[in-house]
């Protein structure tokens, strides 16, 4: 079977004298895992393409048991991402955590296109890091079945006025009766959260906040991450080391 298809390349391994092991996101098979022969050779036409944070155009055929890309055309590389290594470490943690929930063989058009939104904004410096690490967390986790209730409080069926917290286990907003364990929030980091859940992807990062609740979005929005997957990621505590 041969796929052509766009991709993003998360990671990069040395195998053997002369092959890479290539992590692509792509948008028609999830992530997948693919051998590229003789691209550690500079002169491979395969070199360029199978760098980290590069984007472009793969075909990739089925062999027995592993995949093989046999040719790539580049559309963009984020090198601009490697002279801040605050912005690299978290473009770094982007791919890891789209390596944790895109599964292989299904498609992952919309989460490639937030990761190469978000890469573009990381890399242009237009937004801080804070903001495009809530804004992608939220909706990496928003598109991989971990949407969070941000209607009502479940408990009593009512919008929380007044104090509202978030529950990150239970993934909803709860009023101050059955918010017990929950991180406080307020009214302007809600909306924040709601824009993100919401709205179409060209439009998630439309919107500001002081910095005070742009801090709290990031905690929260991280929080949330970390307890439904369930682990860590290097790159994450790399580039908290950073800050
Ligand atoms: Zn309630």
């Amino acid at each position: 079977m041969r796929m052509t298809t766009d991709a993003l390349v998360l990671r990069v391994t040395d195998t053997g004298e002369s092959d890479r092991l290539v992590t692509l996101l792509t948008a028609e098979y999830g992530v997948i895992r693919a051998f590229a022969n003789r691209a550690k050779k500079i002169n491979s036409k395969m070199h360029g393409a199978t760098q980290s944070l590069c984007y472009g155009e793969f075909s990739v055929y089925r062999s027995r048991d592993s995949y093989i890309i046999d040719d790539a055309t580049v559309k963009e590389v984020f090198f601009g991402l490697r002279e801040d290594i605050e912005r690299l470490s978290l473009a770094q943690y982007f791919c890891a955590l789209s390596a944790e929930l895109v599964p292989e063989m299904e498609p992952a058009r919309d989460i490639l296109r937030v990761i190469l939104n978000s890469l573009h904004l990381l890399e242009t410096k237009r937004r801080s890091c804070n903001f495009l690490k809530a804004v992608t967390e939220l909706k990496l986790l928003s598109f991989s079945g971990f949407m969070p209730d941000l209607i009502c409080c479940p408990h009593c069926g009512e919008e929380p006025s007044g104090e509202i917290y978030f529950n990150i286990a239970e993934g909803c907003i709860c009023c101050r009766n059955s918010g017990k364990g929950g991180i406080k929030i307020n009214p302007t980091v809600l909306t924040a959260m709601r824009h993100i859940c919401a709205n179409p992807i060209e439009r998630i990062y439309s919107f500001s906040l002081p910095a005070d609740d742009e801090k709290l979005l990031m905690q929260v929005c991280e929080k949330f991450l970390l307890s439904q997957t369930k682990r860590t990621f290097k790159a994450l505590d790399f580039y908290k080391s950073l800050i």
